[in-house]
């Protein structure tokens, strides 16, 4: 059964397929939080300054509204892409610059509406912790469970290549470029951690 997808105001509407989804992951990383802030929607990090991502194969997710909403943000010229809905500021999911890397972390904000069933469909969050060393505060960190979800991506990857599969609805499927051009912002000397 696919999670439908939607951002806050409902403009961007879409699904996520579950068949090829690697992990649920949090990420305390500086710059996912510096994101979280830049967007400026509330709620998007947990108690610790995590953010909660599911990540599967591009493949997997489909837009049906909405797509001309989409854009797209980097925190560098070699930073990955940051793909938001300009509409309401919701994080919708983000990609390598290479499309050839068939991943992406969809935010689970855009899969509120489905409640416990993203649960169902992905795993409980913050089993899968990445970049525990600059969480707000100590992360109980959970070895087991993280590195199984590191290597479910690195399986699913692998998988993907072997498919031959790139097709991403953030990349135009016949150039590889990305559907807009990403903005490169500059974070902020101050705040934005
Ligand atoms: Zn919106
Ligand atoms: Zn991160």
């Amino acid at each position: 059964m696919p999670i439908p997808l939607r951002c806050r105001c409902g403009q961007v509407q879409g699904e996520v397929g579950t068949a090829h989804t690697y992990t649920r992951a949090t990420c305390y990383c500086t710059d996912c939080r510096a994101y979280a802030q830049w967007l400026g929607v509330p709620g998007l990090l947990d108690e610790v300054g995590g953010v909660d991502v599911v990540t599967m194969a591009p493949t997997d997710l489909r837009f049906t509204a909405g797509r001309d909403r989409i854009v797209c943000m980097s925190w560098s010229e070699r930073g990955i892409y940051r793909w938001y809905a300009s509409c309401c500021r919701t994080p919708l999911g983000n990609t390598p610059r290479d499309p050839g890397v068939h991943y992406v972390g969809v935010s689970s904000a855009c899969l509120e509406g489905a409640g416990a069933a993203v649960d169902d469909a992905f795993g409980l969050p913050r089993r899968c912790l990445i970049s525990t060393g600059t969480a707000t505060a100590t992360v109980r960190k959970r070895p087991f469970t993280t590195a199984w979800g590191i290597l479910r991506v690195v399986i699913g990857l692998a998988g993907a290549k072997l498919r031959g599969r790139r097709e991403s609805p953030f990349f135009d499927a016949s150039t590889g470029k990305p559907i807009r051009v990403p903005e490169i912002v500059k974070r902020s000397p101050h705040g934005n951690q």
